[in-house]
């Protein structure tokens, strides 16, 4: 048994007689001047849109599509480390929840609050009992448009994507493969956020589409360029203002499709090619004349070769036979037979085998 003569021991400030002070205070009016440092969230509001899902708790977004929880897990996990963010100790601690939120309720319109109630508990020092806390706060669940599908509501784009060919219409073919390609690209931006096009317009002249974002617009741009051969470029900054009022700086990005394409007859040097492949540098060609292949820089074939797809007849033959110089062709639309070079022939036709072709300037050309 302790006396007050051998141990002395009073608070400074309620002056009781204790055996164990600390900072010269009992253990009251210690934790009174030590409280533990957290912010008491008596109300919290849980913002849920309705639209895509997304929650918001003290701004902070979760898109409960990316867990694998229910909505129930995913609103509790988030209100709890809401109220944890509140309390600021580097001591160990110890928190006990208890909550009465449903899943079932969440969106129910008669349903707008839960309690979440927390119990933290901490003790820093041997010589007193655990400092405590315990509080309810109430959750309020607010049905809402999220940011995000605000804009997509009021039509918000912040870039256009256009595809044009150069001094040209756009083929059917051409353009259902580019429209694909978008399509196949925006699949794979199907659960990202503020990843979306409002409206893909594909016509003759060209493609057109209002593009959420600009870094989407630059990714579809540079993915149709890469594709196409095509050339981009970038005009910045065209202000509009959108629905809700508000200025936006529209990037266009364009990609110019080469005049000239895979399996386009042009006359070209005095000769007539069909096109095999263009890059960004140079065309690759069969001349119609020997079928010897060249590549030519891409500029030169521009600036120099005419288009002749227009004016070609489309025409089928077959090699009737050959001397190993000259062939006898059979033309398949009235059976004549007339004779011609080996040459002018694709290689390593047998004979007997049917030759897609064409006539033009009343000449028969051979393709395949
Ligand atoms: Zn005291
Ligand atoms: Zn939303």
């Amino acid at each position: 048994m302790s006396t007050i003569s051998e141990r002395g021991r009073f608070c400074a400030v309620c002056g009781a007689i204790d055996e164990d002070l600390i900072d010269n205070l009992c253990e009251k009016c210690y934790k009174k001047e030590h409280p533990l440092e957290i912010e008491l969230l008596k109300s919290l509001d849980v913002e849920i849109c309705t639209k895509c899902g997304n929650i918001r708790v003290l701004s902070n977004n979760i898109d409960p599509w990316a867990k694998e929880e229910n909505l129930e897990e995913v609103i509790r996990e988030v209100v709890r480390s809401a109220v944890l963010s509140k309390f600021r100790s580097s001591d160990p601690y110890d928190v006990e929840f208890e909550d009465d939120i449903e899943n079932d309720k969440i969106m129910n319109y008669g349903v707008k609050e839960f309690e979440l109630r927390t119990k933290i508990s901490m003790q820093p020092h041997e010589e007193f009992s655990a400092f405590e806390k315990d509080f309810t706060t109430r959750l309020k669940m607010v049905r809402t448009v999220c940011n995000d599908c605000f804009k997509f509501k009021s039509g918000y784009f912040e870039a256009i994507l256009q595809v044009r060919a150069d001094g040209r219409r756009m083929k059917d073919d051409e353009l259902d493969r580019l429209e694909n390609l978008i399509n196949g690209m925006m699949k794979q931006y199907e659960d990202g956020k503020m990843t979306y096009i409002l409206d893909l317009k594909v016509e003759p002249e060209g493609i057109t589409a209002q593009v959420s974002t600009k870094l989407l617009a630059s990714n579809l741009a540079r993915e149709v360029r890469a594709q196409t051969a095509g050339k981009l470029s970038l005009a910045y900054e065209h202000k509009t203002t959108s629905k809700d009022g508000a200025e936006v700086y529209v990037n266009t990005y364009l990609v110019r499709l080469p005049e000239f394409g895979k399996n386009d007859i042009i006359d070209f040097e005095k000769d007539l090619w069909k096109v095999i492949a263009i890059n960004d540098d140079q065309f690759r060609l069969v001349s119609l004349t020997n079928h010897e292949e060249r590549k030519v820089v891409r500029k030169r074939v521009e600036i120099n070769a005419k288009k002749r797809n227009e004016e070609l007849v489309p025409r089928e033959y077959m090699l009737v036979s050959t001397d190993g110089q000259t062939v006898v062709i059979m033309a398949m639309d009235n059976y004549e037979n007339f004779d011609d070079n080996l040459e002018r022939l694709p290689k390593n036709i047998e004979i007997g085998a049917t030759i897609k072709g064409f006539l033009l300037d009343e000449k028969n050309y051979y393709i395949e």
